[in-house]
């Protein structure tokens, strides 16, 4: 399914990190649909994604790992190159490694706060520096539930997801005089490849879906809908909101 938000995005230019699959796919494809030209960055294959979005002309793939900070400069100007302009980041591209707090290691530490923390931040300071002196731009972060609770054998996506709310909103502080909206998303729980281990664990499953009000996991078009508005002029006046669409999870 594909959410609908008119042409909010038309003309804009936006960069969406991990948008080989999942969220980040599902971002860029509904993005596109609202008017956007589209970069669509990640470090496997976008066939999928640009299949989806089926507009040559309006999409960029970028083949970037965002496992260190080598290809930042990069993106930036390949989309300058492409579009002369950047109106909208969003820091999708993320990690998960799970394990016993007990016996979690250093690699799976780094690893993640890389990716998910580390990255976002120097990214969206790449991309700032384009934003600031034409006083306009959205940053939009996914974080999540773990942004705002602790989790169990996760400890370096929850360290990593609740900096990213901190960052979010020291960011939101530092820029929103310049005219740059940075908010983040937190989703709830979506099927895609992130979750694969709690969808196939027949308890957990049923623990998670019990405990949703909405009864059900999220699809990742449910999601779209509060990263379009972010990244609209509808978002002008928000700043620093790390925004949950969590079929009511943390309502509870
Ligand atoms: P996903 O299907 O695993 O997608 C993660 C994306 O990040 C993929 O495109 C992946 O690329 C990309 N990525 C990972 N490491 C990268 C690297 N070193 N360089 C460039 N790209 C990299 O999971 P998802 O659920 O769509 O996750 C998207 C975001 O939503 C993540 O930040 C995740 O933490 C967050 N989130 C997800 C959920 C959920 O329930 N699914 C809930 C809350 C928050 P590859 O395909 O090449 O690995």
């Amino acid at each position: 399914m594909t959410a609908t938000f008119g042409s909010a995005l038309e003309g804009k230019v936006a960069i969406v990190t991990g948008a080989n699959t999942g969220l980040g796919q599902a971002f860029a494809r509904d993005m596109a649909a609202a008017g956007a030209l589209v970069a669509c960055v990640g470090r496997s294959s976008m066939d999928e994604t640009l299949a989806a979005i089926d507009a040559p002309d309006r999409t960029l793939a970028i083949e970037a790992d965002l496992s260190s900070l080598e290809p930042i400069d990069r993106i930036v100007s390949e989309v300058l190159a492409w579009a002369g302009r950047i109106d909208i980041l969003v820091n999708n591209a993320g990690i998960i490694r799970r394990a016993d707090a007990l016996d979690f290691t250093e690699t799976d530490w780094d690893d993640v706060m890389q990716v998910n923390l580390k990255s976002l931040f120097f990214l969206s300071q790449a991309v700032a520096r384009v934003m600031v002196p034409e006083g306009r731009g959205k940053i939009v972060n996914i974080a999540s539930l773990l942004s705002f609770q602790g989790g169990i054998r996760i400890p370096s996506y929850t360290a990593s997801k609740s900096g990213v709310a901190g960052l979010t909103r020291l960011l939101a502080c530092e820029w929103a005089s310049k005219g740059i909206n940075v908010n983040a998303v937190a989703p709830g729980y979506v099927r895609t490849n992130n979750t694969k281990a709690l969808q196939e664990d027949p308890e957990r499953n049923r623990a998670i879906v019990e405990r949703i009000p909405a009864g059900r996991w999220a699809e990742a078009s449910d999601i779209s809908g509060a990263v379009l508005f972010l990244a609209s002029s509808a978002a002008d006046y928000v700043h620093g909101i790390t925004l949950p669409v969590d079929g009511g999870w943390l309502a509870r």
